[in-house]
């Protein structure tokens, strides 16, 4: 016990087949069908979040080194508010829908239930370790599913608060947590599941789905990427630049949907970096290594691969730069001059270095944005409305936002997921609820419309072929 965190352990290997079997089991009694279950489990689900705010911070400060207030907005609320959405919404959600209106059909009563898909397992990784896994499993238990949580090894803290937390608050029959690493995560895909919702980096999606076709386990992927950010000089320098450092240094960058790299035009690259430059010194006035407000990588693996990337970079470091090996602190770092086929522009960074990517014009920032992989969010800082469609209309993403980043993936209403490489999939209110949703089709036909449709019965006489 640290504090007040359990101390993590990995779940015994020969204990997880049994725990899918309880599992089904407890979803075979049938107690999901009832929405009034489901609301009284989502409803433990929101306390479960807000009486252990503090629990969770300090988790997540011993895991990541992050601040109570970072957590509370990119974790905490988006968490309880999709708790809260799914509590007021699976009534109607979970309404039968009748088939649009057809002469042809209407007789019988065609309509779509919505059924739980049975046991559900979602997969989740370091980085926003609360919002990827309870925000997901609101929609799965909205959708009657029972469900098993497969937290990150990486974050040992929040991993083992969270078992003990689940195991208190739901139901143990239909939810439960499976801790561990590789070994329990390759003997869990062994199993079949009736749905998996895995959020990681693509080398293990490749694994996941690779298992999962084995048994037939639809999957949901939710990947990462390079997102990109087009600077038009027509935009709102201080708000561009303070808005784009905030996405860049919150979680020392390891966000899925970071700002990557940016475009930016000849002639205001120097404009923009000192803007860039001067919102960072606001948010860490002494230096990010001793603010309170800064945090760190996760794991030593993490840290010499964001040091790689640096290191090899052909760029020219405009501000930052710093690093500390023992405490896997990386300065918030600015590279200018950075080619599409530098070391940082090799791969996701994951990390709190951005390059700046130099072009002449939107057309050339269209071109290379355009020869890489599909990224899970775009983003256009621009106060032109035709620069913007133009980026929109051009481009293919997860997401496209103007004039802000990350904000897109808490906002209620709109669905998250990626396209090709950066995932596949939707979540987020609504979407997760049909992401474990199995849209069944129903229809009772009587007897009489046989008056109609007997044309179909042998034998084929002239006059049944003729009509
Ligand atoms: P990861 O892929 O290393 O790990 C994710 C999960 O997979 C963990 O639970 C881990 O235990 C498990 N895992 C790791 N190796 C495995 C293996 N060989 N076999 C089976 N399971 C294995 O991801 P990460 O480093 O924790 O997270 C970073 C990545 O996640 C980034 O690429 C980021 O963009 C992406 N991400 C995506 C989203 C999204 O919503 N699209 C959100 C956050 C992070």
């Amino acid at each position: 016990m640290t504090g007040t965190i359990p101390k993590f352990s990995s779940t015994p290997l020969d204990e997880i087949p049994v725990i899918r079997e309880n599992l089904r089991n407890g979803f075979r009694t049938g107690k999901s069908k009832s929405i009034a279950y489901r609301k009284q489990q989502l409803l433990a689900l929101a306390y479960m979040i807000k009486d252990n705010a503090a629990r969770l911070h300090e988790a997540l400060d011993l895991d990541l080194h992050r601040a109570p207030a970072e957590t509370n907005f990119i974790e905490i609320f988006p968490s309880l508010a999709e708790a809260k959405e799914a509590y007021s919404s699976v009534g109607k959600w979970s309404k039968p829908e009748r088939a649009h209106w057809s002469f042809n059909w209407f007789a019988m009563n065609p309509t779509i239930r919505k059924e739980a898909k049975g046991v559900v397992l979602i997969i989740s990784p370091f980085n926003y370790p609360i919002t990827l896994s309870l925000g997901p499993l609101a929609g799965a238990i909205a959708a009657g599913n029972a469900c098993v949580l497969k937290p990150s090894e990486l974050t040992p803290a929040y991993s083992a608060l969270v078992a003990e937390l689940v195991s208190q608050y739901l139901d143990p029959e239909m939810y439960t947590v499976i801790n561990g690493a590789i070994p329990e995560t390759t003997e869990m895909l062994k199993l079949q599941w009736d749905h998996i919702l895995y959020t990681g980096g693509a080398r293990v999606a490749s694994i996941i789905l690779g298992a999962a076709a084995k048994t037939l386990t639809p999957v949901t992927t939710e990947l990462g990427g390079k997102s990109p950010v087009f600077i038009d000089p027509k935009c709102d320098l201080h708000m561009t630049a303070k808005r784009l450092m905030w996405g860049k240094a919150t979680n020392a960058g390891q966000t899925c949907i970071a700002p990557d790299y940016v475009l930016v035009p000849r002639s205001f690259v120097d404009t923009f970096v000192k803007a860039c430059i001067e919102a960072l010194k606001e948010f860490f006035p002494h230096g990010a290594e001793k603010s309170d407000s800064y945090a760190r990588v996760i794991s030593p693996g993490h840290f010499a691969r964001i040091k790689g990337l640096l290191d090899g970079t052909r760029g020219t470091i405009a501000y930052g730069g710093s690093t500390n090996e023992d405490t896997k602190f990386i300065e918030p770092t600015l590279v200018v001059g950075v080619k599409n086929d530098d070391s940082l522009m090799s791969e996701e960074i994951f990390g709190p270095v951005l390059p700046i990517i130099v072009v002449e014009d939107v057309d050339e920032a269209l071109q290379i944005v355009n020869s890489r992989d599909h990224p899970l969010a775009l983003y256009v800082f621009s106060k032109d409305a035709a620069y913007k469609a133009k980026v929109f209309d051009n481009t293919q993403s997860g997401a496209c936002v103007a004039n802000d980043c990350i904000v897109h993936y808490a906002t209620e209403g709109l669905p998250f997921g990626g396209i090709g490489p950066s995932g596949s999939g939707m979540q987020g209110g609504k979407f997760s609820f049909d992401t474990f949703t199995h849209f069944r089709a129903t229809l009772d036909n009587p007897k009489w419309v046989d008056i109609i449709l007997g044309g179909r019965y042998a034998p084929f006489t002239p006059k049944k072929q003729a009509s």
